[in-house]
């Protein structure tokens, strides 16, 4: 029995060091890649419900490998954040995502507003601010057509050093949104001292709104806590017109998801835009 667990002691280091040794090989991959220019963005289609219109999307990252295929960001985010790397990643996205509105407001669409995800380590890293406001005026950006959508749980990690990032933000002009809301719950106490402007009700909600009695109820509040305190509120992960016509008769604002269009390149986002009404 002992030389039996010795032997298992052994493979199991040995399967350590084989996934160690697989992170550290991703993690260079990852840096590669930045380097070489691999990482993408895909713009998904946010709509306002008062008029059925594009208002603007949100940027989600994507990494296109040398054989041609699109990495998800489940397989690459997670280690970026361990290894640190998510923060030049993080600020690539911010340029790139200011480099792309750019060029949709020189085609004439001024209106858009893009909105970006944002890690906790970015968040906190040192310049974040200057990181922001360097990539809106390199591309000539007003601030309220970016937004940063942080999450709940990132800033429930050091609220009060949260609070005065946040309100730095603010005074760049950029929106900020709560993404995943309801999937960590922070108290009104705290909510009230965000200065944020959107909540976004997390799919997991949206997902059974018209078969799950309680995440009906949990989707109502939030839209409910959102316009009680002056917020705009968005329904992600949206699928059918069950789940749309249901959010639009509890006043939700805006709505993103599959039912009206998948993450797109930009330029095909562009073409999304030219056809006019989602709805
Ligand atoms: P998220 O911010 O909650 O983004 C929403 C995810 O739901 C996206 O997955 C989107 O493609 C997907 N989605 C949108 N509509 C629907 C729908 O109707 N049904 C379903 N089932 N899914 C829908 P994606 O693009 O794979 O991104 C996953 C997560 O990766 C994001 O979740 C975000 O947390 C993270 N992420 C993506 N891009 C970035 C980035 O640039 N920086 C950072 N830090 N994180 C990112
Ligand atoms: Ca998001
Ligand atoms: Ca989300
Ligand atoms: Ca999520």
């Amino acid at each position: 029995a002992k030389e039996q667990g010795r032997n298992c002691f052994c493979f199991y280091t040995a399967d350590m060091n084989a996934r160690a040794l697989a992170l550290l090989d991703l993690e260079r991959a990852v840096r590669r890649a930045l380097e070489r220019g691999e990482f993408v963005l895909h713009y998904q289609a946010k709509v306002d419900l008062r008029n059925g219109l594009v208002c603007g999307a949100e940027a989600l990252i994507r990494w296109r490998r040398e054989n041609g295929t699109l990495e998800s960001p489940a397989n690459f985010i997670p280690l970026a954040e361990k290894s640190g790397l998510i923060v030049s990643l993080g600020a690539w996205v911010i340029d790139e995502a200011c480099r792309q509105l750019r060029s949709w407001r020189d085609a004439g669409w001024g209106d858009l507003c893009l909105a970006v995800n944002v890690s906790a380590r970015q968040f906190f890293a040192g310049d974040f601010h200057g990181v922001v406001s360097d990539a809106l005026h390199r591309h000539g950006i007003p601030a309220q057509c970016l937004e940063l959508e942080v999450t709940e749980s990132m800033l429930m990690e050091d609220p009060e050093r949260t609070i005065a990032i946040l309100h730095r933000l603010k005074q760049i002009g950029v929106k900020l949104s709560l993404d995943d809301f309801g999937t960590g719950y922070s108290g009104f106490a705290y909510l009230s001292r965000f200065p944020i402007d959107t909540l976004k009700i997390d799919q997991s909600f949206v997902r059974n709104i018209v078969v799950e009695p309680e995440a009906a109820m949990i989707a109502v509040s939030i839209i409910d806590l959102a316009h009680r305190m002056r917020l705009s509120v968005v329904a992600e992960g949206v699928e059918t017109e069950a789940q749309l016509g249901y959010l639009k008769s509890k006043d939700c604002d805006q709505m993103q998801g599959y039912f009206f269009a998948k993450p797109l390149p930009a330029d095909q986002f562009l073409g999304l835009l030219q056809d006019g009404k989602c709805l």
